[in-house]
């Protein structure tokens, strides 16, 4: 590509996507959900095939996608989005969740809508499965702007803390999640210890 950033001009909104297998709950963050078609009423998600709720969705069929707004709270990401639903309980001391007629939980703070849905089709990426659905319920919980992913990086990220702590030290930045890691250079094989993602999702900061 002329500019791989190029890529960085597609717009997405931000979801709490999540799912149910036997007695447990689990959700991921996605940016990659929209309708397709208004009759019938059909979504389209993609998951990332490491995340636990993928397994849930593969294997059951269903899930719920939570619309995060522009007053979602850091907090929101960092339990969803920023550990494993393999290792915890993504909804263990969260108040603010209810559960949805498909015996679902929806999220219910920083949100603005859920909606309930029933996989018809799926489609291996690779990385990710492609999932297309009908909506088969859903409702609104306030009025509040829906947040896109720009807005995500703009406002509720953090943003990098003050200057290195030892001058002359290069820095690099985390663009998920706004972790800075310090040091001479970053190496290939760096994973972000907050958000799990790798050293291609870094760029230096400019200090
Ligand atoms: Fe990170």
């Amino acid at each position: 590509m002329k500019d791989p950033k190029a890529m960085y001009a597609l717009s997405y909104g931000l979801f709490v996507l999540t799912a149910r297998r036997g007695e447990k709950d689990s959700g991921c963050i996605i940016n990659t959900g929209i309708q397709v078609t208004s009759q019938p009423n059909r979504v389209l998600i993609t998951v990332n095939k490491s995340n636990f709720t993928h397994d849930m969705i593969l294997e059951t069929g269903a899930f719920n996608l939570s619309v995060l707004t522009e007053k979602a709270d850091f907090s929101l990401f960092q339990r969803f989005g920023f550990q494993s639903g393999r290792d915890v309980d993504k909804f263990q001391g969260f108040a603010h969740a209810t559960r949805t007629e498909n015996g679902l939980l929806a999220v219910t703070e920083g949100t603005n809508a859920w909606l309930s849905c029933k996989v018809v089709s799926t489609m291996d990426l690779g990385t990710h499965t492609l999932f297309v659905a009908d909506v088969v319920e859903g409702d609104t919980l306030s009025r509040e702007n829906s947040a896109t992913y720009a807005y995500y990086q703009a406002s509720i990220k953090p943003r990098p803390a003050a200057p290195a702590a030892e001058p002359g030290k290069k820095r690099w930045v985390c663009t998920v999640c706004g972790y800075i890691y310090e040091g001479e250079t970053l190496p290939v094989d760096f994973i972000c210890p907050i958000c799990k993602h790798p050293a291609s999702d870094f760029e230096p900061v400019a200090d």
